[in-house]
């Protein structure tokens, strides 16, 4: 007996995929269905998933850069945030060098603010404009003190002692490994047969003058021979092992942010950041929506027009719109979303972090501002919902917390290695900086309160091992995500959401549950190799 034959044809698939072009005939929601507030509450990253796309590249070839302030494009969408658990020194020099950007806190003085963010913008350089120098007269001891201080020891020596002075020698850590006598002066021991490069050389030319002579050091001196500038072996060797960097076009400097508080007295500390090189200032407040915040946007506009501002933080559009019209170059969102964070239990004032970020990306767009999603980042699927609504970049507290490169010393605890991680609005991080000049009490409470109330708790987070194996963990992951939805960088995930044609769709608690590891007895969860 001949079966009828009863299917369509398979070729007439790839017809429905055509027809289905149309956005109602799509599988899945678009975010905006997804976002309805009326309809759906609001939402946040586990309560819904993107739909898979088509597969037709490689992971490797998904672009991360995004546009994360209106002037500062990062190769990787990573930011750090700026609590005293998270990020210092380390963290920024780590964060920047991988393709992202530190945000140094101000949970301490601004002389000591100010020192995080130099060491950040010395530790790589293209010309060193200002090298330290000494005299013929000086010792091996200064030079000794001058490693200790920077940590670095190549020092040109000139007849005076400074920049600008005619160049008569170098010293090196080999000129001085093995002179016993710290008293030793300079003359002694330093080298006077020098390579050098004329002043109007280019970095592409004075690099190639550094790699053939072989030596660390390579002086830039004008026509009368006097120091104009210093390269240093070492920063080739930094350029060429982290390529995503996150560098200033001209000097290579990394790029650092830092953050500050819209008093008047946060006007001066940001005079010595703005000294010591700061590329990006984040106003850092809970609630950005604020007759200061608004004051000190265009005050900062005003006197530093070549800093970019970072304003927040916001949830809805209407906090957005007048930091927007003040000039903010990007946004923080998100109210009570951070793992630390108790402002939604104790102020019920905040929201789901998902709806947040989308509403304000929709708006923000309009005007060319970008926005960070900051708080409730645990993993790399939330790093890709964030994006996925809109956002341009993530700012991470927990994640990035107990790694090497954060603040703090490791301790034991029940047989776990772990780094104390802490909100800075718990009473613990607004107590410690006492009245040297901190922030974080600012940020959730005024000074004049007589009872502190607490907007965060202070725990900790298990050890993660160095960020240079974890942010690169991020990357990768990211970029396998926006595989499977079948999308090739950032910039199209975003346009793919605004044109309906990135699908999403709710989960229900069910299916979170099934959406994670379930069923079995026991598992070990290793997260990279
Ligand atoms: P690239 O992507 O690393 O090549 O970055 P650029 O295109 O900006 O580099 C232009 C030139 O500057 C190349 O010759 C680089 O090797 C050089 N360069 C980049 N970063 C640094 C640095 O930190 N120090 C020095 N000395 N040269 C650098
Ligand atoms: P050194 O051999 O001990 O001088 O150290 P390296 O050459 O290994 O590293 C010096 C690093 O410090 C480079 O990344 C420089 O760009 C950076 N640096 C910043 N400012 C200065 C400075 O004034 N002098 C020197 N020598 N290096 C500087
Ligand atoms: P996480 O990445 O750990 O989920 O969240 C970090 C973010 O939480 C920070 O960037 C900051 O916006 C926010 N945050 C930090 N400390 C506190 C706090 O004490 N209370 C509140 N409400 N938010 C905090």
């Amino acid at each position: 007996m001949t079966v009828q034959a009863q299917y369509a044809d398979p070729a007439q698939a790839l017809q429905d995929l055509k027809a289905a072009g149309s956005k109602n005939r799509r599988d899945g929601l678009s975010a905006e269905e997804l976002m309805d507030s009326i309809t759906q509450g609001g939402l946040t990253y586990n309560d819904f998933l993107i739909l898979p796309g088509y597969i037709g590249f490689q992971a490797h070839a998904v672009q991360l850069e995004s546009r994360i302030t209106k002037r500062i494009t990062l190769k990787t969408p990573f930011l750090s945030s700026p609590m005293d658990t998270v990020t210092e020194t380390d963290m920024a020099i780590a964060m920047a060098l991988l393709g992202g950007l530190g945000i140094i806190h101000h949970n301490c003085t601004p002389e000591q603010q100010a020192d995080m963010v130099r060491k950040v913008k010395m530790f790589e350089n293209g010309f060193i404009t200002d090298p330290v120098c000494l005299a013929e007269s000086h010792t091996v001891a200064d030079v000794l003190a001058i490693k200790d201080r920077f940590g670095f020891c190549g020092i040109p020596i000139t007849e005076n002692g400074k920049l600008g002075s005619k160049l008569v020698g170098i010293v090196t850590a080999r000129d001085i490994q093995f002179v016993s006598d710290h008293s030793t002066p300079l003359k002694a021991c330093m080298t006077t047969d020098l390579v050098i490069a004329h002043e109007g050389v280019t970095l592409e030319e004075a690099n190639r003058i550094l790699c053939e002579s072989k030596k660390g050091k390579l002086p830039v001196v004008n026509n009368n021979g006097e120091l104009c500038s210093l390269l240093a072996r070492s920063d080739l060797l930094k350029n060429q092992n982290y390529p995503l960097a996150s560098k200033a076009p001209k000097s290579k400097q990394l790029l650092c942010g830092a953050a500050i508080g819209t008093r008047p007295d946060d006007r001066d500390r940001l005079g010595l950041l703005v000294a010591a090189g700061l590329d990006v200032v984040v106003l850092d407040s809970s609630q950005g929506n604020s007759s200061f915040q608004i004051e000190m946007v265009k005050w900062i506009k005003d006197t530093y027009p070549d800093i970019d501002v970072i304003a927040g933080n916001v949830v809805v559009w209407e906090q957005a719109a007048r930091l927007i019209a003040a000039g903010a170059d990007g946004l923080r969102v998100g109210m009570g979303s951070g793992s630390i964070c108790i402002t939604q239990e104790v102020m019920a004032c905040g929201r789901p972090q998902g709806t947040a970020v989308f509403k304000v990306a929709q708006f923000a767009a309009k005007y060319g501002v970008p926005i960070i999603a900051d708080g409730g980042i645990g993993n790399i699927g939330h790093i890709t919902k964030a994006l996925a609504l809109g956002a341009s970049g993530v700012m991470m507290g927990g994640l990035l917390a107990g790694t090497t490169e954060s603040p703090g010393e490791y301790f034991y605890l029940d047989g776990q290695r772990l780094k104390k991680y802490r909100g800075m609005g718990s009473l613990d991080a607004m107590e410690m900086a006492g009245d040297s000049g901190n922030g974080s009490t600012k940020r959730y409470y005024s000074e004049s309160d007589s009872v502190k109330v607490a907007q965060g708790v202070s725990g900790s987070v298990v050890d993660k091992g160095s960020i240079k194996k974890f942010v690169p963990y991020l990357y990768t992951g990211l970029q396998h995500s926006l595989q499977d939805i079948g999308i090739d960088s950032i910039d199209a995930l975003k346009e793919g959401m605004r044109e309906g044609t990135v699908r999403f769709e709710r989960r229900t608690a069910a299916a979170q549950a099934e959406g994670g590891v379930h069923s079995l007895h026991s598992y070990t969860k290793r997260l990279f190799s």
